[in-house]
């Protein structure tokens, strides 16, 4: 993953009303702003400056050209002086790419002394600003608005978030989703609409079954799982046990030797995201555990139970929190913590969370697993960092899909949990445990989410938006009644609209 090998073609709009002179300033600055962007690490993607769009024509070509472009996630816009915007309108009406309308000036201060009609005329995006965004808003464009001084820190930050959002967008559309089996069996939220996920989102979902796996299984070789293993003990702490050979390392071998078997229908596939069903694991000795912890710390999207919504979720989030602090991972909420002042939620799953999120340097262990009738699956354990972080879903509602995002601070676990094998995460959620849990069921929220704590809520927000998905925020300022009637108006809104 190289965040830099996606561009953002930046256009900045003007008119030959006003001589060359003008139009010679206004693209020597927008140069000086590409440049600078570039070399800002808050700027994770490649800014590439385009002439100075001045002519209806020249704009269609533009949205045109960066339609065809392979590695062309976004667009941005601005408007240095005054620019027309019926010209823009063929433009916009062909663009399929992310928009971003940044209303900034290339000067931070007026000059008092000297300003003149002249000054007014080249830096007037206060003005030509405005009339660029009526063009947006009469068209009804989804698109993100970020507005302030062109070197500001938090601006920047709001474009680098947008970024990475589009960054995952793009992934997206090339991203192939590999199903082991398909979702377990009666339950209704680890469904959904493969087809309208490729319409909406260009995640291709397909299945393969477990008979495949299993063959490749077969085929790994001993050495190569020998190799895998001693990789484990470099990041993961492997317990004496398994250090010699005996039953309790043959098990890690066989961990090691699901996750090639897993990697290469991944690599072949290339794909983003897998699922496994622990109802359906003919032929594979253990729960994949390890196997799909470690595939996530490299990168990959899971979901358990074949969740596929929540393992393409997981993988978009890696993209967006790429090179970024903190990690990403599948998560469930287990169980509940209801003492008074201490409220609060232990999630965890079976098995199947991310080491990218640990506090303390994991452990491997092997312990039996009360269900999917398989030998006891080695597995990472760790206690989840603390700190402010999220938890997001991705829901189908039979018409359309529903993003929602809960903000969470998670806490250290101060209790030992001696029987408590797999990894796990204790948060207190935004508003309350009550209200949070009020409203993510009143949203129809998923026991399945993508928790991170490298992201904000702003990057999931700007990616539903992006996506034309609908996106529901729980924080400290949601509460249960206010919600309801945003659900009830969402559904207006969101009714038949594709
Ligand atoms: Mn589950």
């Amino acid at each position: 993953m190289n965040l830099k090998g996606f561009e953002f073609r930046f256009i900045v709009g003007s008119q030959d009303l006003y001589g060359d002179e003008t139009l010679r300033k206004v693209s020597e600055h927008a140069k000086i702003m590409a440049d600078e962007f570039n070399a800002d690490p808050t700027i994770p993607c490649t800014v590439v400056l385009e002439p100075t769009a001045i002519t209806p024509q020249t704009i269609r070509r533009l949205f045109e050209e960066a339609n065809a472009a392979e590695n062309c996630a976004g667009i941005i816009t601005w408007m240095h002086t005054f620019s027309p915007s019926k010209m823009w309108i063929n433009g916009l009406n062909v663009n399929r790419k992310p928009l971003l309308h940044l209303h900034t000036q290339y000067n931070r201060d007026i000059p008092w002394s000297s300003i003149d009609m002249d000054f007014m005329n080249l830096n007037q995006s206060a003005h030509g600003d405005r009339e660029h965004g009526h063009i947006h808003a009469r068209m009804r464009l989804p698109r993100k608005v970020v507005a302030g001084f062109w070197k500001d820190g938090e601006l920047r930050r709001k474009i680098g978030v947008w970024m990475r959002a589009a960054a995952a967008r793009h992934e997206g559309h090339s991203s192939v989703v590999v199903r082991i089996g398909d979702n377990m069996r009666e339950v209704a939220v680890t469904e959904g609409d493969k087809v309208e996920a490729q319409v909406k989102l260009g995640w291709q979902v397909n299945t393969w079954g477990v008979g495949d796996l299993a063959e490749r299984y077969a085929q790994i070789k001993e050495h190569d799982a020998e190799h895998l293993v001693a990789e484990y003990s470099h990041h993961y702490d492997l317990p004496p046990s398994c250090q010699n050979p005996g039953p309790s390392r043959n098990t890690v071998i066989e961990q090691a030797k699901i996750e090639l078997t897993l990697r290469g229908l991944l690599e072949s596939e290339k794909a983003g995201a897998f699922t496994t069903t622990f109802q359906d694991l003919h032929g594979l000795p253990q729960l994949p555990g390890l196997a799909c912890q470690n595939l996530m710390q490299h990168g990959y999207g899971f979901g358990a139970e074949g969740d596929w919504k929540q393992a393409m979720l997981v993988h978009s989030a890696k993209v967006m929190a790429h090179g970024l602090p903190g990690g990403v991972s599948f998560m469930e909420d287990y169980t509940y913590h209801f003492e008074p002042g201490k409220e609060a939620s232990l999630g965890s799953h079976m098995l199947e969370i991310c080491p990218s999120i640990a506090s303390t340097r994991p452990k491997i262990e092997i312990h039996p697993l009360g269900i999917g009738g398989k030998a006891d699956p080695a597995r990472l354990i760790f206690d989840a960092r603390p700190g402010p972080a999220l938890l997001v879903t991705l829901i189908d509602l039979g018409d359309r899909f529903r993003m929602i995002i809960n903000e969470i601070e998670t806490i250290k676990i101060e209790n030992e949990m001696p029987k408590l094998p797999v990894a796990r995460a204790l948060w207190k959620p935004a508003p309350s445990l009550s209200s949070a849990g009020e409203m993510w069921i009143l949203a129809g929220g998923t026991h399945h989410s993508v928790y991170t704590d490298a992201l904000t809520s702003d990057y999931f927000i700007d990616w539903a938006e992006m996506n034309g998905i609908e996106c529901i925020l729980i924080d400290n300022d949601a509460n249960p009644v206010k919600l309801k009637d945003e659900l009830r108006w969402n559904e207006a809104y969101w009714s038949g609209r594709r």
